[in-house]
């Protein structure tokens, strides 16, 4: 009988990319959880032959049963909608997890940057999942954890390019000239397909998700080449990324700081994923089979 493999988030970037590929390469059932199976994402899988299950990271009870018969689940939790609650509900995850006796556990996470900075920074967003992968460690679970990088794609939603008065385009972080490793969300489901062929290989490992890692400056000559436009970097000291008061604005600077001062480069990460996905793309050419989504100056997809 075919293996039951559990998504949650997979109406999202990154569990509707990790769906797309187990549903190509058809070794797994696909079973994907939603709050809401009448959405156009929910319906999209349903057609591309995935079962649909309601489900809630705040209801226990409706995890356990979406894990019901499952041999494995990717999950992924969205600090972005909830904050802080984003702990509880990984705890509910890994929980239920501990409970249903899949196989393997893959989990995205991200490192603590509290810890890892000897408590100098703190980022909520990535503190939390590392909180979440302590307790799913402590529990004995047969986890994977994944260390998803900067979505290429944030250039088109979080982090737009800005129109200057010269008419040339800009775009900055607290990153400095440290490389930023980056990767195109959609192929992250490349490398997890890569790691469920062998995936003892990768039990309580981390598995760092990077498809290119250079300096920002380099990005942005990406962008001017294939986008026919001059775009530039521009370092923003931590204090002023995080004076401009975004909801998560203190976050995000404490995080392009603690990479700028604590990750030197990612090269080992992008190594590994190319070895477990060989067509995840670079920016480059990433960029040159999306160069429509961008409209220069609002950043709008
Ligand atoms: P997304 O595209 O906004 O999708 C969020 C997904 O989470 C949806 O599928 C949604 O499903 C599901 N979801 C939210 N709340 C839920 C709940 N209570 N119960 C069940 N499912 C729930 O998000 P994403 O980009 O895939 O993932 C977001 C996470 O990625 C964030 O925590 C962020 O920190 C992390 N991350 C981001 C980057 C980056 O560069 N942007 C890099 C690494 C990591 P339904 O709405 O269908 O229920």
């Amino acid at each position: 009988m075919e293996k039951v493999f559990l998504v949650i988030g997979a109406t999202g970037a990154q569990g509707g990319g990790v769906a797309k590929h187990l549903l190509q390469k058809g070794t797994f059932r696909v079973r994907a959880m939603t709050r809401n199976p009448d959405s156009s994402a929910a319906l999209a899988l349903r057609e591309t032959g995935a079962e649909v299950v309601r489900g809630d990271l705040d209801r226990p009870e409706s995890i356990r049963e979406a894990l019901e018969g499952c041999w494995g689940v990717f999950g992924v939790t969205n600090f972005w909608e909830h904050f802080e609650k984003e702990y509880h509900q990984g705890r509910n995850l890994v929980d239920a997890v501990a409970d249903s006796g899949v196989e393997y556990f893959l989990f995205s996470t991200l490192p603590s940057v509290v810890k890892l900075s000897g408590g100098e920074l703190e980022a909520p967003h990535c503190d939390i999942k590392a909180r979440i992968e302590e307790y799913a460690r402590q529990h004995g679970l047969p986890g994977i954890y994944l260390n998803v990088a900067f979505y290429y794609e944030n250039f088109l939603s979080f982090f737009p390019t800005r129109r200057e008065p010269d008419g040339s385009f800009v775009f900055g972080f607290p990153q400095g000239d440290t490389p930023l490793a980056a990767v195109s969300v959609a192929d992250v489901g490349g490398v997890v397909v890569g790691i469920l062929e062998r995936p003892a290989d990768f039990r309580d490992k981390v598995v760092g998700v990077v498809g290119d890692d250079a300096p920002c400056q380099y990005y942005a000559e990406v962008m001017s080449r294939q986008l026919g436009r001059k775009v530039v970097y521009r370092h923003v000291p931590r204090d002023e990324f995080a004076a401009l008061g975004f909801p998560g604005a203190e976050d995000l600077a404490n995080m392009y700081d603690f990479n700028r001062r604590f990750i030197p480069n990612r090269r080992k990460d992008l190594e590994l994923s190319r070895s477990l996905y060989p067509k995840i793309r670079t920016f480059e050419a990433w960029l040159a089979e999306n160069r429509e989504r961008f409209t220069l100056g609002t950043g709008a997809a």
